[in-house]
């Protein structure tokens, strides 16, 4: 079906709001047969996950986008990253299994960031989400209502296959004064909460639009496709080891004969032996130390 793994871009051409529906199915499947997650630490990924192609719906960016949470709290790492062309991964860790909510519960003293980097090297921005409110989805809203100056609202949701997000944002008009802007943005916004997980999950996207938005003029655009993508590589790999320094991973082949090393994303395994080893701090062949974590 048209509507898996997609984005689907719209305006609300009378109430002057723009909107974004994803659907994630596969690239969420891809996720939980990673690992085992506990129930709750599953939705937050699940909603991180949801949450990450509206972000880079409303962001610029040509390389990666990062949505990550380190912190005291039961969850102790969330992280997720998507590229410009619909790809993505993430993955969480806990030492207990969280609430529910509020968010200050699940992650405790932490700090939540979205991070840009652009495909050409060089420039990295990183802007701080406020670890407030119940959910992933008000965090967010806040953090673009700040950032950008237009009411935003988001709807995260998720189950064992599927996750779906949801996003609304009042478009940058030159008549500000319009004086029924902030009733069509109500409007729609309570609308909006009518819709059902199920619904969000797996109705028709243009007939879910048109049926909760039936008083308006609805442009939907063409979808966009989104995928599960990990974007490690041996090369990357390889820079790890390089950090580590010579010493130390000479000293990790005396032990264990060879270096082994699982990307937490996807589980894919490199390994390297003692001539791969003395190869990378000869410098031989390319290295490039971006992950962000393990
Ligand atoms: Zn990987």
């Amino acid at each position: 079906m048209v509507d898996k793994d997609s984005r689907h871009r719209f305006i609300l051409e009378k109430a002057q709001v723009r909107g974004v529906l994803v659907r994630l199915d596969e690239t969420w499947q891809e996720v939980l047969s990673r690992a085992e997650y506990p129930p709750n630490v599953q939705q937050v990924l699940g909603h991180a996950m949801a949450a990450m192609p509206l972000l880079a719906s409303m962001i610029k960016f040509t390389g990666k986008l990062t949505l990550q949470a380190r912190g005291s709290g039961p969850l102790t790492l969330l992280v997720v990253q998507g590229n410009a062309d619909g790809g993505q991964r993430g993955l969480a860790r806990w030492k207990q299994e969280p609430p529910l909510k509020p968010l200050e519960k699940i992650f405790g003293d932490a700090t939540l960031t979205i991070q840009i980097e652009s495909s050409e090297g060089g420039d990295v921005y990183q802007g701080v989400v406020g670890i407030e409110g119940d959910l992933l989805q008000d965090a967010l809203a806040g953090y673009f209502e700040n950032s950008e100056q237009l009411p935003t609202r988001l709807w995260l949701t998720c189950t064992e296959n599927k996750a779906a997000g949801f996003m609304l944002q009042q478009l940058p008009v030159e008549d500000k004064e319009r004086a029924d802007r902030e009733d069509d943005w109500q409007r729609v916004n309570l609308l909006a909460d009518t819709i059902e997980q199920d619904e969000l999950l797996e109705k028709e996207v243009e007939q879910l639009l048109h049926q909760v938005f039936a008083e308006d003029d609805i442009r939907v655009f063409e979808p966009e496709s989104l995928r599960f993508e990990c974007s490690c590589s041996r090369a990357r790999t390889a820079g790890l080891i390089a950090g580590l320094g010579h010493e130390e991973a000479i000293d990790i082949l005396k032990k264990q004969g060879q270096i082994e090393i699982t990307c937490e994303f996807c589980n894919s395994i490199n390994t390297f032996d003692s001539i791969d080893v003395e190869a990378i701090f000869r410098g031989d062949g390319t290295q490039e130390n971006d992950e962000t974590i393990h």
